[in-house]
């Protein structure tokens, strides 16, 4: 057998992958992209990709995730909607950059955590600031401490001098959400006594359980890990259900903090709440899902709009403007989330679609 013969991949092979490849364009058209580019690092078993999807307001900023991923489909599809969502939150938060949003796929067994984050790094220098990096899911601060060393387009460092970590923030700007959306819609200025219902006990479900809890608001919260959410518990002595049974529960407020697509055709008919606020992306598995929510009458705050605090700060911290003020511009999430509720009362139309109207004005 020729060498070339053993190397090439058979016809059926190359069609599959050229089918692979149309479809991204196909996607990326759609989402109306901007620049996606791919490194693989055979040394270090780096494969990247980096999707940048606007750079009209600005630096592309986003997230690195370093997750396994079932197909590199997944990894780059994942990549796409998520900088897109980038975008939008950038331009609703009124903040000088585009959206974008790395993504590691994480190889079966990292040999040199460092030299495999280096390689990115390097992927990340190699395009000039169009793509500022910032930590995500599978990532930590001491990931971007690392990356830092080869290229200054990172942010939320431990050596930025400010407090790096942004589920923080993005917990605020939640909570204040959950504050507007109880106004709105039940007419309380307080959260005394309202029942929340939490998916997801991880780092912002945490925060958010804290801020919640200090405010007088009762509880409910379900993770598939057992030791995270026992934490929660311990901590702010808050009730527990089954993963399962939060879409049932009977509570004013559901919150999901954990998965995207969590609102869909059937979870949307199991809801028993008035308002739905929480800081998962992509929480409508579809477009027109914000609609059922409105003919449903449940409230819904735009997920890109609420949980844009930790972008706010990440970007803050990158553009060496004051940590406070970016907290203060986290707290106007409150007034944001106000507008585009009223907006869509007199218009009649999703919340969702206000939001989107207003963050595609900005980046025209
Ligand atoms: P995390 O990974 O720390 O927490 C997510 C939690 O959800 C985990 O504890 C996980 O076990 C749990 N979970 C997974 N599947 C579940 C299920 N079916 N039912 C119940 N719980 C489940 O992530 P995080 O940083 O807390 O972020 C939460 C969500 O908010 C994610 O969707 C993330 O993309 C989004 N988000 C986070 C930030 C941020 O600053 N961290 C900013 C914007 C958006």
């Amino acid at each position: 057998m020729a060498y070339s013969d053993q190397h090439l991949p058979d016809q059926q092979a190359f069609r599959t992958h050229h089918t692979a490849l149309d479809s991204l364009f196909r996607y990326a058209d759609f989402l109306n992209f901007g620049e996606i580019h791919i490194k693989c690092d055979h040394k270090t078993g780096l494969k990247a990709i980096i999707a940048i999807h606007n750079l009209k307001r600005g630096p592309a900023i986003g997230g690195c995730r370093l997750l396994s991923y079932p197909s590199t489909d997944d990894a780059w599809v994942d990549a796409l909607r998520l900088a897109y969502m980038m975008s939008l939150k950038a331009a609703i938060s009124n903040l000088p950059h585009g959206g974008a949003k790395a993504v590691i796929i994480k190889p079966y067994h990292i040999k040199n955590r460092t030299a495999l984050l280096e390689a990115f790094a390097e992927f990340v220098h190699s395009l000039d600031g169009r793509y500022i990096t910032a930590v995500d899911s599978g990532t930590f601060l001491s990931d971007m401490d690392i990356i830092a060393k080869k290229t200054p387009y990172v942010t939320c460092t431990t050596i930025s001098g400010a407090e790096g970590d942004p589920s923080l923030p993005t917990a605020l700007g939640v909570r204040r959400s959950i504050e507007a959306a109880v106004k709105f819609k039940l007419g309380q200025d307080n959260l005394t006594g309202i029942h929340i219902a939490i998916q997801g006990a991880g780092h912002v479900g945490f925060h958010l359980a804290k801020e919640l809890t200090q405010l007088g608001a009762h509880l409910t919260m379900c993770d598939i890990d057992e030791i995270v959410l026992k934490r929660c518990v311990d901590t702010f002595g808050v009730d527990t259900c089954a993963p399962d049974d939060i879409y049932d529960l009977k509570a004013d407020v559901f919150s999901p903090c954990a998965l995207g697509s969590v609102l869909n055709h059937k979870t949307i008919q199991r809801l028993q709440v008035k308002i739905v606020a929480g800081s998962a992306n992509s929480q409508l598995a579809h477009h027109h899902h914000g609609f059922l929510l409105q003919e449903k009458g449940i409230l819904y705050a735009p997920d890109f709009v609420i949980n844009a605090g930790g972008l706010i700060y990440a970007a803050s911290i990158y553009d060496h403007f004051d940590p406070l003020k970016a907290i203060d511009q986290v707290n106007q999430i409150y007034e944001t989330s106000m507008m585009i509720f009223e907006r869509a009362e007199k218009e009649k139309i999703a919340t969702s679609e206000i939001a989107e109207q207003i963050a595609f004005s900005r980046l025209r």
